[in-house]
């Protein structure tokens, strides 16, 4: 396995692309978008000169992780030389059905085919293809050069050798795979995203400010980040999509999403992307507590 395409260059796709270009995979970032590819080789440049400062690689490391790395907005060019695909789309179902189709027809027979997703069954992206057998799921965490997990998961027709061959290259990418079914929200976010809903529900219903909730969790819990920091981190309309996954696919109503969260996302106040959520970031070194949220 040598040449990898990543589709999708937003915060997930652009850190995947990273890492795999480090360890000496060949990568073609590929994007809808021009400015999103031309943001993430920013980005990826910023990040690698990080790496640089705090000694972790050196300047001929980075390098050489840039000669790995092309971008194109051509999906069919891009998939037809590819060994593995890792899909990092917006998180929208329809969208994926579409991409899986596609890549189904212009990738080598050999090619496996990953999502990124962070909660859309698998078995039924796997469905868009005639190769099931060969799709998997691969989802890394953010920031994906800084973070250790990828959870794997399996789909109801995933083959052995290609479980076992992403279990393999996760490893050789510096990072801890773990096995897990296809279920809604898989494990991650099935445990996740109930508590992030949970702490906008806080919100709304007045029980505690923005950063009173974030401090009980970072000081009372020991979390890095709170969960309203961490929401917009992800990026809202993610975790508005993520909670409709698993408040349909369980039909359970403790996964409904809070009507403050559907109205952020429909405002296009998505976090950190787009410069508001639940904080502002005109100075994203240091976020104050977004203007509605102080009213
Ligand atoms: P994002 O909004 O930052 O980026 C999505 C990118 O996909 C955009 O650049 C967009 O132009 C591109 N895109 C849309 N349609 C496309 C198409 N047809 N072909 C190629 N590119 C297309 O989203 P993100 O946060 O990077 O999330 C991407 C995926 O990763 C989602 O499935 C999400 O659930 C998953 N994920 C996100 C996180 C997170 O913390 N944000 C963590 C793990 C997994």
């Amino acid at each position: 396995m040598n040449q990898v395409v990543v589709i999708g260059a937003g915060q997930m796709g652009n850190g995947i692309a990273h890492v795999f270009a480090q360890s000496g995979y060949i990568v073609t970032l590929v994007d809808v978008r021009q400015e999103s590819l031309d943001r993430a080789l920013t980005i990826i440049d910023k990040n690698l000169d990080r790496q640089v400062t705090k000694g972790s690689i050196t300047e001929e490391d980075k390098k050489a992780t840039l000669k790995h790395l092309n971008v194109s907005t051509h999906l069919q060019s891009a998939a037809s030389k590819a060994d593995l695909i890792v899909e990092a789309a917006t998180e929208n179902i329809d969208l994926k059905l579409k991409i899986f189709a596609e890549l189904d027809q212009f990738a080598p027979a050999h090619c496996i085919l990953a999502s990124n997703t962070s909660s859309i069954s698998i078995t039924r992206i796997a469905a868009a293809t005639a190769r099931p057998h060969q799709v998997i799921g691969m989802h890394f965490m953010n920031p994906v050069p800084v973070m250790k997990l990828v959870e794997v998961i399996r789909g109801y027709s995933t083959s052995d050798e290609v479980t076992a061959t992403i279990l393999d290259l996760s490893k050789k990418l510096g990072k801890v795979p773990v096995e897990v079914n296809d279920l809604p929200g898989f494990v991650a976010n099935k445990i996740l995203m109930p508590m992030i809903n949970e702490a906008i529900y806080t919100l709304y219903e007045g029980t505690a400010g923005v950063e009173e909730i974030d401090t009980v969790m970072k000081l009372g819990m020991a979390h890095p980040m709170g969960p309203l920091r961490l929401a917009d981190f992800i990026g809202l309309d993610t975790c508005l999509s993520i909670l409709r996954v698993l408040h349909e696919g369980f039909g359970n109503p403790k996964y409904a999403p809070c009507p403050l969260l559907v109205n952020m996302v429909t405002a296009k106040k998505l976090g950190d992307k787009t410069g508001e959520g639940f904080y502002n970031y005109a100075d994203p070194k240091n976020p104050v507590v977004a203007p509605f949220f102080k009213r």
